[in-house]
């Protein structure tokens, strides 16, 4: 009786100490993560060159006021997550910005 009740102990214990392992992660991870939107390793050379070049697109842009994600060209997926632009290929961050920006409509 007493070895079943030191297991039962043993495995309540087991299961807090497993949780507190998790919680910590857990809060991290859920909290506001900003991506990485850098990868373009998927565009065409021209594609690659209009986003550098031409667009001039930075990954976090130094006018909040012209942000990708209030610009009428984006496609986003959140704020967490890389979006889209209409005429910037690859990745976009919502907080990245380029000289193509324009003001959504209101
Ligand atoms: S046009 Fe430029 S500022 Fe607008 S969403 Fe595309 S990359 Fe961002």
């Amino acid at each position: 009786m007493k070895s079943v009740m030191a297991r039962r102990d043993a495995l309540r214990h087991l299961a807090i100490f497993s949780a507190a392992a998790v919680v910590p992660g857990f809060l991290t991870t859920g909290c506001s993560k900003k991506p990485s939107c850098e990868d373009v390793s998927g565009l065409s050379p021209a594609d690659a060159t209009v986003r550098r070049d031409t667009a001039a697109y930075v990954e976090a842009t130094t006018d909040p006021a012209k942000k990708c994600s209030n610009c009428a060209q984006y496609e986003g997926k959140g704020p967490d997550a890389c979006g889209g632009c209409k005429v910037v290929k690859g990745p976009i961050n919502p907080e990245g910005g380029c000289k193509l920006w324009v003001a959504k409509a209101t």
